[in-house]
């Protein structure tokens, strides 16, 4: 722009006293003006080491998050020897995960892997579980899904052992938090025929047993999905006192349509699946197989709508 300016103002034969001080002028505006090139420079500079920042104390977190919990979950003898898997997604092409071969009890920060949604290890110095075909189905499967607990807890594997799904309203709790448990059939781990029992489930529960092999749950959180494994331990035994007792008093429908409309208080127990009536929990799973007669269902209140 100066250039022709100055190109104008020499044509139009300006006396050079005239032209000289001008041009001076435009000169000096210009060098005081900071040029577009040199603002959008620094922000795209800044923009990516702020990013990296985050990211990496994202990772640092969920890293020492995933050896919190397999400590925890050792201490609570769900997991026995190198047994068990976690993970977290840490973005759409990163998840990170346990490695294969370590005690859950005796996990670093360092120790884990980065593996892609195929399964390729993209980081991590020890290698990556053959269980986390299951981990990679469960984030395809369900997009709400950031956290993965897959162990071995005594009652519940108990139960998958013996092909009996802890799927009846027994406990209000446990219908609030997780709905029904159901049983996927035997597939052996790190193959293929295990994703294929589980795909037509996960999208319906946050928790399953699998037939002769333990229970895996998943939710919005690690935590979260922790805190399911814990549920899911906890009514198995509550489930296996009913069988000791011979006694089962299932809840009726009109007390699990009242739980459902409470599930959507509570923090962290939102199931995939909604189970309003009893019809959802299938009858004569636990009796069939325990000789254990279910009681009726509940009395409703005849105050109850
Ligand atoms: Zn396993």
């Amino acid at each position: 722009m100066i250039v022709a300016y100055a190109y104008t103002l020499t044509t139009a034969r300006e006396s050079s006293t005239t032209v000289l001080p001008i041009l001076c002028l435009l000169l000096m505006r210009e060098k005081r003006r900071p040029s577009v090139v040199t603002t959008l420079d620094t922000s795209w500079r800044k923009e990516p080491a702020i990013l990296d920042g985050q990211v990496q104390s994202r990772e640092r977190k969920y890293r020492r998050e995933i050896v919190s919990f397999g400590r925890m979950l050792h201490q609570r003898g769900y997991v026995a020897a190198t047994d068990g898997n976690l993970s977290v997604r840490l973005d759409e092409q990163r998840i990170l995960a346990t490695p294969t071969a370590m005690s859950k009890g005796a996990l670093r920060p360092a120790d884990m892997v980065i593996v892609d949604p195929a399964g390729r290890q993209v980081a991590g110095r020890r290698h990556v579980s053959s269980e986390i075909s299951m981990h990679l189905l469960i984030y395809k499967l369900r997009p709400d899904v950031p956290g993965i607990v897959q162990v071995h807890p005594c009652t519940a594997t108990g139960f998958a052992a013996a092909g009996m799904a802890l799927n009846q309203p027994l406990v209000c709790e446990v219908v609030i938090g997780l709905g029904s448990i159901p049983l996927a059939k035997y597939g052996t781990p790190g193959t293929s025929e295990l994703c294929e029992s589980l795909e037509p489930l996960i999208p319906q529960y946050d928790a399953i047993l699998m037939s002769n092999h333990g229970v895996v749950t998943y939710a919005d959180t690690l935590h979260h999905a922790y805190v399911k494994m814990e549920t899911v331990e906890h009514f198995a035994r509550i489930a296996l006192v009913t069988h000791c007792l011979g006694r089962q008093q299932p809840l009726g429908q009109q007390d699990l349509e009242k739980l459902l409309l409470e599930r959507s208080k509570y923090e962290g127990h939102r199931s995939a699946m909604p189970l309003a009536a009893t019809s959802r929990f299938p009858a004569g799973n636990l009796a069939g197989r325990q000789k254990v007669r279910p009681e009726p269902a509940r009395q409703e209140s005849k105050t109850e709508s």
